[in-house]
């Protein structure tokens, strides 16, 4: 999903440069920890992250087309395979972004 490049400092552990799981952003709240799968360090977000919004705005993604295409077409299939793929985008883009952005630091 998400090209990995020799050289990032995102998303590795600091210690033993080991990949996070890309999963561990699902799991994104105030305080979580993540422990690395290779030296087993408690590892925290060097900025807190959060992904509960990434939820709101996936259902946001999902709501914005889903009731435009009803309203447009009065067809409810196609509106949820609309609402679907927009949610899917959202939660996607936000993924990659985070991926891409969030580095960690060892928990005290
Ligand atoms: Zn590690």
């Amino acid at each position: 999903m998400v090209r990995i490049t020799a050289d990032k400092n995102t998303f590795v552990c600091p210690k033993c440069n080991n990949n996070i799981p890309w999963t561990e952003m699902l799991q994104f709240k105030k305080g979580h920890e993540t422990v690395c799968s290779n030296c087993k360090t408690h590892l925290v977000t060097k900025n807190p992250v959060s992904f509960s919004w990434g939820f709101l705005l996936g259902f946001l993604g999902f709501i914005v087309p889903a009731k435009t295409i009803s309203y447009l077409y009065d067809n409810i299939l196609l509106a949820f395979i609309c609402g679907v793929s927009g949610a899917t985008l959202i939660i996607l883009i936000l993924l990659i972004y985070l991926y891409n952005t969030t580095e960690f630091i060892e928990a005290n």
